[in-house]
C-alpha cells in the first residue's frame, strides 16, 4: 500500500451502469480495437489460404462461444443469459461476415485480418449514422465478435475473464458480453472501460449480476496500471484511481452500507407499494429484451408496463414474422404471469432506429414515426398486432399506441386491431376478445385533449421521454441542448396534470412510463397528481416504492400544489430537494 500512496491520486467520471461500490486492484485486460497487418496483391493461391486461415478461425471462435456456453450452462445466473451467447454464435454464422468476407479476400486479393477489418468498418460506419444507443450497443456485439474472429486469425491468445484468480477490478477499452457473462464467480469486483453506455449488453448483464461498473470513461485503460488501487462507484460513475488509505476507508464503510441498503430494499419486495394513507401506486417494468424479465421479477415488479418491440426489427434485413412476435410475446407474458404485460407496437422513426422501409427524413423526430409509420404501413403493423393478439391467449395482455397526436390515429389504429380479430376469429387462432387498449401520451396535442383521448381507450400511459422533447421542443438526443431536459419545468407539471385530472376524472388509470417514474422525487410528484402507474428498469422499483410507502397521499397532493406556484424549474427543484430529507429519510443516508 505504501507504494499505492506515493502515486498520483486520479479522479475520473464516466457513465454508471450499473449501482454499487467496489474497491480492489486494477486487471488490464487486453481488449477493444486491433490492427493488424495489411498484404495486397496476393495471387490466387494465397487467396485460397486466407480463406482456409478465416474458416479456421471462424471455427476455433465457435468453439471458443461454444466452451463459455457450457460453463455458463453450469452457473444458475450465467444460465439465465445463454441467449447472448447463442447471438454471438448466430453472428458467427451470418452471411455477410461470412460471404462478403471471402469475397473482399478474392477480388482485392488481400489477406484475411484486413478483410475482415473492412467488412466491420463498412458495418460500423452504417451503425454510426443511427443516432440511437439502443443500436449502438447491439452494434457492440457485432465488433465483439469480429473481434473475436481476428484475434483467432493473428493467433493471439483471447484472455479469459475466468482465468482471473485474484478479487479484481476489470479496467478494459471495451467489454463483450461474453466477458461480463464470465463474472459469474465472484473474482470480479467491478469494472471500468474506455467505451460503452447504459444499454449495451455488456451493461445491462452487469445489473443483473449486481457488479458495480462504469462504462464510457474514455482514457481509463490509459490512466490506470496493473495492480492499481481503485474505487469503482457505480452509483454516481465516479471512479478514484490510488486513493489515499483514508479514502478506502470511507468507501469501504459505504460499501457496508449499501448492502445493507440493498437488502433493506428487499424487504420490500413484498410489500405493498402504498402510501401511508392507502392510496396504491402500481410498480411496473420497462423492458426491451427478455434478459430483463428476471430482475424484473426479482424485484417485484407487477406487470410491465412498457415492452418496447422494436428489438425485433432490428439487425435483421428482413421484417419478423407473425410467427416470430408471437414466441416473442408468448414468452414474455408466460413468465409474467398473471401479472399483465403492456406491449407497445412498433415505434420505429426518430431517434429510434431506422427500418429499411422508413424512408431518409430532415426532420425524424417529427416525421413518419411510431403510430403514424404503421398506419402507412398497414401490412407491417397488422402482423404486429396478429402476434400481440394471438399472444394474449396465454395471459393478460394490453396493447399500447405510441405517439398518438390525434383521436383519428386511435380509431384507425383500433380499427386494425379489430380487424386483426376478426381474421383471427375466422381462423380458429385464439385471442383475447377484451384485450384492453391505450394510448401513449407523448405529443403535446394528446395531452391538450386528454379528455377526449380517455373516453376512447382502456389506459393512457404519459412518456415523459418525448413529452419533455416535444412540449420544451428539445431534440432529445441532441446534447447542446441537453441543459433544457427538465421534469420539473413548470409547462411539464402543468401538462402531467391535464392528463392525470383528464383520466382520473373518467376512471381511466394513467401511467408514466418515461424516465421520470424511476425518479424518487419525479415519483413523489407523479403520485401528488394522481398518476396510478408507475413504469420503470428494474432497480428503481423498490426506491420508489419505499418513497410511496413513506409518505401520505394527501401530502404529495400539498406538495404538488405548492410546486404549481413556482415560476421555474428551479426553484421547484430547489423545495424538493429541501422536502425529500424529510419526506424520505431512508434514502438520506451518506
Ligand atoms: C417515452 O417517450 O417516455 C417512452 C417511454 O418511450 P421511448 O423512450 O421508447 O420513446
Ligand atoms: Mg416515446
Amino acid at each position: 500500500m505504501t507504494s499505492d500512496t506515493k502515486k498520483q491520486v486520479v479522479l475520473m467520471k464516466g457513465i454508471g451502469v450499473s449501482s454499487g461500490i467496489a474497491v480492489g486492484k486494477a486487471y488490464l485486460l487486453e481488449r477493444g480495437a486491433i490492427e493488424p497487418a495489411q498484404y495486397c496483391s496476393i495471387d490466387r493461391s494465397e487467396a485460397e489460404n486466407e480463406i482456409e486461415r478465416f474458416k479456421k478461425a471462424l471455427k476455433e471462435s465457435r468453439d471458443q462461444l461454444l466452451r463459455i456456453k457450457k460453463m455458463m450452462e453450469e452457473d444458475k445466473r450465467g444460465k439465465e443469459h445463454i441467449r447472448i451467447i447463442d447471438a454471438h454464435l448466430m453472428i458467427l454464422k451470418d452471411n455477410m461476415l461470412i460471404n462478403d468476407t471471402i469475397k473482399i479476400i478474392r477480388e482485392e486479393k488481400i489477406n484475411a485480418e484486413w478483410a475482415l477489418k473492412n467488412v466491420l468498418k463498412s458495418l460500423m460506419e452504417y451503425f454510426n449514422k443511427i443516432d440511437d444507443e439502443y443500436l449502438k450497443g447491439r452494434s457492440s456485439d457485432i465488433e465483439h465478435i469480429f473481434n473475436r474472429v481476428l484475434i483467432n486469425l493473428l493467433g493471439r491468445k483471447h484472455e479469459s475473464i475466468s482465468e482471473i484468480k485474484e478479487p479484481s477490478i476489470v479496467v478494459a477499452h471495451d467489454l463483450a458480453p461474453t466477458d461480463t457473462a464470465q463474472m459469474v464467480n465472484g473474482t470480479v469486483l467491478g469494472f471500468l472501460t474506455d467505451v460503452g453506455g447504459i444499454t449495451s449488453h455488456t451493461a445491462i448483464l452487469s445489473r443483473s449480476l449486481e457488479i458495480p461498473a462504469i462504462m464510457g470513461l474514455e482514457t481509463i485503460t490509459r490512466k490506470v496500471e496493473a495492480g492499481d488501487t481503485v474505487i469503482v462507484d457505480g452509483t454516481t460513475g465516479t471512479v478514484i484511481i490510488n486513493p489515499s488509505e483514508s479514502v478506502i476507508d470511507v468507501y469501504k464503510k459505504r460499501i457496508e452500507r449499501f448492502k445493507d441498503y440493498g437488502k433493506a430494499l428487499l424487504d420490500y419486495r413484498d410489500l405493498p407499494s402504498e402510501t401511508t394513507d392507502g392510496r396504491r401506486v402500481k410498480l411496473m417494468g420497462n423492458i426491451e429484451m427478455i434478459e430483463e424479465i428476471n430482475p424484473l421479477i426479482d424485484h417485484g415488479a407487477e406487470g410491465i408496463g412498457l415492452y418496447r418491440t422494436e428489438f425485433l426489427y432490428m439487425n435483421r434485413k428482413d421484417l419478423p414474422t407473425e410467427e416470430e412476435h408471437v414466441k416473442a410475446y408468448r414468452h414474455v407474458v408466460k413468465k409474467m404471469s398473471p401479472n399483465p404485460v403492456i406491449i407497445r407496437t412498433l415505434d420505429v422513426g426518430g431517434d429510434k432506429f431506422v427500418l429499411r422501409v422508413v424512408a431518409d427524413e430532415t426532420n425524424p423526430a417529427m416525421g413518419l414515426r411510431a403510430i403514424r409509420f404503421c398506419l402507412k404501413n398497414t401490412d407491417i403493423f397488422k402482423t404486429q398486432l396478429r402476434g400481440i393478439l394471438r399472444a394474449s391467449s396465454s395471459g393478460k395482455v394490453k396493447v399500447m399506441f405510441p405517439m398518438i397526436s390525434g383521436i383519428d390515429e386511435i380509431r384507425r389504429a383500433r380499427a386494425l386491431l379489430e380487424e386483426s380479430m376478426a381474421e383471427l376469429k375466422a381462423e380458429g387462432k385464439p385471442f383475447d376478445p377484451n384485450i384492453q387498449i391505450g394510448a401513449m401520451i407523448e405529443v403535446p396535442s394528446a395531452a391538450i385533449i386528454a379528455d377526449l383521448i380517455v373516453r376512447e381507450v382502456d389506459f393512457v400511459s404519459i412518456g415523459t421521454n418525448d413529452l419533455l422533447q416535444y412540449s420544451l421542443a428539445i431534440d432529445r438526443v441532441n446534447e447542446h441542448v441537453a441543459y433544457l431536459y427538465e421534469p420539473f419545468h413548470p409547462a411539464v407539471l402543468r401538462i402531467i396534470k391535464t392528463v392525470a385530472d383528464a383520466a382520473n376524472l373518467a376512471g381511466v388509470s394513467v401511467g408514466v412510463c418515461g424516465e421520470m417514474a424511476g425518479e424518487p422525487e419525479y415519483a413523489l410528484i407523479l403520485l401528488g397528481f394522481g398518476i396510478n402507474n408507475l413504469s420503470m428498469n428494474a432497480f428503481s422499483i423498490l426506491r420508489v416504492k419505499r418513497l410511496i410507502r413513506s409518505i401520505s397521499f394527501a401530502e404529495a397532493r400539498k406538495i404538488c400544489k405548492t410546486i404549481l406556484g413556482f415560476a421555474t424549474a428551479k426553484e421547484v427543484e430547489a423545495y424538493i430537494a429541501s422536502r425529500m430529507p424529510e419526506l424520505y429519510k431512508e434514502e438520506f443516508w451518506s
